[in-house]
């Protein structure tokens, strides 16, 4: 497995290796799946538009939304159902425990 991942510069819209920068995305990899069950992640990390306009104030968020798309390189966690607030994360743990183990952002949450 090749260990190093690289940044994608995304801020000049979703054309090509961009495809999935929309309104209120940040950032985003991709991953496929063999017939096995094993996980191939691409090693890129797409920093989208919403990303780079992101304030001084917010750099920590920047980290965060990083270590958030290196944790979906790195193991099999998802994004539950999409909800990527504190709260969505509690209450996804009391209602769907097993989704909740694998998703990207409450081991952001924790990081934190
Ligand atoms: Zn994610």
């Amino acid at each position: 497995m090749d260990k190093s991942w690289d940044p994608v510069c995304c801020n000049n819209g979703k054309s090509g290796t961009c495809w999935a920068c929309s309104s209120g995305t940040l950032a985003f990899v991709t991953s496929y799946s063999w017939s096995d069950g094993t996980k191939q992640s691409v090693t890129w990390v797409r920093t989208c538009p919403d990303f780079w306009s992101l304030g001084n104030d917010a750099k920590l968020t920047a980290g965060f939304v990083l270590y958030h798309e290196l944790v979906h390189i790195m193991s099999g966690a998802g994004d539950g159902y999409g909800n990527y607030s504190k709260s969505a994360g509690v209450k996804l743990a009391a209602n769907d425990s097993a989704v909740a183990r694998l998703q990207a952002n409450n081991y952001m949450l924790y990081a934190m």
